[in-house]
């Protein structure tokens, strides 16, 4: 064997990178084929990451073979560049991100069978009374052998033998059927003139050729899903074999809009997220690769799918800051979805109601299209927001809220329209308290107050999920009946509701009374159809449902995001309260949204009340501008943590100790953070920030490769960070 090429193998694995291998000369080896090769003492499978000749230096070094090439299809080039963007940009190890395209092994399989039993022609000469049992129940079509035995009432060896006789036709199919392709005809809807002008915007867009981005930007219920319906209609019409992925945050829960797309395409589309099953996944990824599924609908992972033939990509929610992943590999999707549009050449459209700054930048200095939807006459309005000021009018001891909401709530209710009150806030109460000793109920391991959740009885880390019955007793001093809630939490607020309207009907929606998508469903349509007459919700009930009679909304605490050193307070908050308060009134009838509020001048509260988005917008940039924080910088965050403190404050010392000079990066810290310690490991944080030219990602990691850190201390890092907890 005279081998003259090697092969770069990258295996999805904790691999920093590709490793070589001679590929034999009777061996037909392509870039993107999946192989087999030796990798330390197993035979591991891979892919062919490049091709490149043998050279001399190549002649020196003792190589292994491949083994085998695998008769799958080829991984995509567009997929491999993905790749090896995110984990050169996220700073994370290059097999690690292959293993996230490949989550699913079995997938690279041919599908695999099953046997079905249908009514034979011929009637076997032995006809046993289970055997016309079986003749019988079989007409009804094809089924499994243990489905036909059921029906039947007899046993699965009844039916093998009547098929061996011939009294029954056996068929054996694939058990990961393809999708059925989407019908791509027009929407039935007639279109306003201005959505069709959008539509038309995002249609043109779609046909150039080549990376095409746009900010669809529009309220709730003006159009935004029927327009970019348009848009993946006309890319399924112009190319038989195109593929579209829609990403959605939390989709798992919103099985509504799944519904719009099999009534507006007439077939399912294909679902990615957790909740799915093993074999839906291995179904998905499989019509993916083999270019079969035409419509992807997922959660951010669903990037890493390997399309064939990817010709756009729609970022519904795109201000939603659960597309930022925070475990594992960090990435944000919407923006690593738009480095796959430019790496795939197609277009991308982000669409929101209340876009991210980072968005909203891009779009005013043209980066990205522009393409806006103005309320639609007779779908939801935005009704006009006000204040309350708390300090004017403070709630009763050990009540939340104030006598002007109060009077709101019930002109609301004698109309006989529906309330909505907001606390995005899980549980009974945010902390508990010894009323004898002060002691605060902490989490065992982590720096978090125990949330008390007074329907479950326990105390509850939101962060860990660690809980434990309330105790009765102060566990620090041992005093009967001491444990006190302090704050409210929507279960608390219950309680107050009831008191005050004891003859409503009342509900909480939260993710712990709603918490799977069949909930989810029953409290929205019971909210929709009446059936309850004040709603007290979390951040759950601020996604864009459509309640025809709620005509109020009230927000329990509208300073709660604006606490905290984090650069985004004031703009999530706004984006938050923007989303509850739309959910109030329609044009013809009104509605209105109340804010309780300490700081009725903040400047994210008066946007809201003025409505005034552009100029709330044109602070927060310059605010933005003049720190050089994003999306004027770049930021970054490392994370050290270890067992005990010292060893996680001498690390990132030692780290910070060994820092590059830069010009244009900041470093700050290490500093203690606010949850200086998690699940049992102490943390210590820096933060850099850099100009925009600086490449961030390649300073960090030529950086933490010149530093030996201990084995036990492990290093986070966060490129664009969203939480500095
Ligand atoms: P968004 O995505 O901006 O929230 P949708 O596309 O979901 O808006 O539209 C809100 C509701 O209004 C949907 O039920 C949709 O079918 C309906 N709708 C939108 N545009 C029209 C139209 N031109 N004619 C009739 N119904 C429409």
């Amino acid at each position: 064997m005279s081998a003259t090429q090697l092969a770069s193998v990258l295996f999805p694995m904790p691999v920093p990178e590709p490793f070589d291998y001679l590929i034999p000369a009777d061996l037909d080896v392509k870039q993107g084929d999946f192989v087999l090769a030796v990798l330390g003492t197993r035979t591991v499978r891979g892919v062919v990451w490049k091709i490149r000749n043998k050279t001399q230096v190549d002649a020196g070094r003792t190589l292994k073979v491949i083994k085998e090439v695998l008769p799958h299809p080829p991984l995509p080039q567009s997929c491999m560049d993905f790749v090896d963007f995110v984990a050169r940009y996220t700073c994370h190890l290059q097999g690690v991100v292959l293993r996230m395209v490949l989550s699913n092994p079995d997938a690279l399989m041919p599908s695999p069978t099953h046997t079905l039993y249908g009514p034979g022609t011929k009637v076997p000469s032995r006809l046993t009374p289970a055997r016309k049992k079986v003749l019988e129940a079989a007409k009804g079509g094809f089924s499994s052998a243990s489905e036909l035995a059921r029906k039947a009432g007899v046993s699965t060896g009844v039916i093998t033998s009547l098929a061996k006789a011939g009294g029954l036709v056996v068929q054996t199919r694939q058990t990961d059927r393809p999708f059925d392709p989407p019908d791509p005809v027009p929407g039935k809807l007639d279109l306003t003139d201005i959505q069709r002008d959008a539509a038309n915007a995002l249609i043109a867009l779609t046909r150039q050729d080549g990376f095409a981005p746009a900010l669809l930007d529009g309220v709730t219920g003006s159009g935004k899903t029927e327009v970019y319906f348009d848009a993946i209609a006309d890319v399924l019409r112009r190319d038989a074999s195109a593929q579209v992925l829609v990403l959605l945050p939390e989709i798992a829960l919103t099985q509504d809009i799944l519904a719009r797309f099999t009534r507006r395409f007439g077939a399912q589309p294909a679902q990615w997220h957790s909740d799915r099953t093993a074999g839906q996944r291995r179904r998905v990824w499989r019509e993916v690769i083999m270019g079969r599924a035409r419509i992807v609908v997922g959660a951010r992972s669903a990037l890493f799918l390997p399309f064939a033939n990817l010709h756009l990509i729609v970022v519904d929610e795109e201000h939603d800051t659960s597309y930022k992943q925070e475990e594992g590999v960090l990435y944000h999707a919407r923006d690593m979805a738009v480095v796959r549009a430019k790496i795939a050449k197609t277009a991308i459209i982000l669409a929101s109601a209340t876009p991210g700054l980072e968005t909203m930048q891009n779009a005013r200095s043209g980066r990205y299209a522009h393409v806006r939807l103005p309320a639609r006459p007779g779908a939801a309005v935005l009704p006009p927001i006000s204040t309350i000021d708390l300090r004017e009018h403070p709630p009763e001891a050990k009540k939340w809220l104030s006598a002007p909401l109060i009077d709101a709530m019930h002109q609301t209710l004698t109309r006989q329209e529906q309330c909505l009150l907001f606390l995005n806030r899980r549980g009974y109460a945010p902390l508990t308290i010894c009323r004898h000793c002060g002691e605060r109920m902490k989490a065992p391991d982590s720096d978090t107050y125990l949330v008390e959740h007074r329907y479950s009885g326990r105390l509850i880390c939101h962060l860990t999920g660690y809980s434990i019955p309330k105790p009765d007793a102060c566990p620090a001093c041992g005093t009967k009946d001491s444990l006190h809630p302090v704050g409210p939490g929507v279960e608390r607020l219950h309680e107050e509701v009831l008191e005050r309207f004891a003859d409503k009907r009342i509900e909480v929606f939260s993710s712990d009374t709603a918490a799977d998508a069949a909930s989810v469903h029953d409290m929205i349509s019971r909210m929709e159809n009446g059936d309850i007459d004040i709603m007290i919700g979390t951040q759950i009930a601020a996604k864009g449902h459509n309640f025809p009679n709620l005509t109020m909304v009230g927000v329990v605490d509208a300073d709660m995001g604006l606490h905290g050193a984090d650069l985004r307070a004031g703009e999530r908050t706004w984006q938050t309260l923007m989303q509850v308060a739309g959910r109030a009134g329609r044009a013809h009838k009104p509605g209105r949204a109340l804010l309780q509020t300490h700081q009725p001048d903040h400047e994210a509260i008066m946007a809201l009340c003025s409505g005034n988005r552009e100029a709330f917008m044109a602070a927060e940039l310059s605010l933005r501008e003049d720190m050089g924080f994003p999306p004027f910088g770049r930021l970054a965050a490392l994370i050290f943590s270890a067992g005990t403190e010292a060893e996680a404050s001498k690390a990132a010392g030692t780290f910070v100790a060994a820092a590059p000079v830069v010009q244009g990066v900041d470093i700050w810290g290490p500093s203690a953070p606010p949850l200086a310690r998690v699940r049992g490991r102490w943390r210590r944080r820096l933060l850099l920030r850099a100009d925009r030219r600086v490449d961030l990602s390649a300073m960090i990691t030529a950086w933490r490769a010149r530093v030996k850190l201990p084995r036990h201390v492990r290093l986070k890092i966060d490129i664009d960070p969203y939480s500095f907890l």
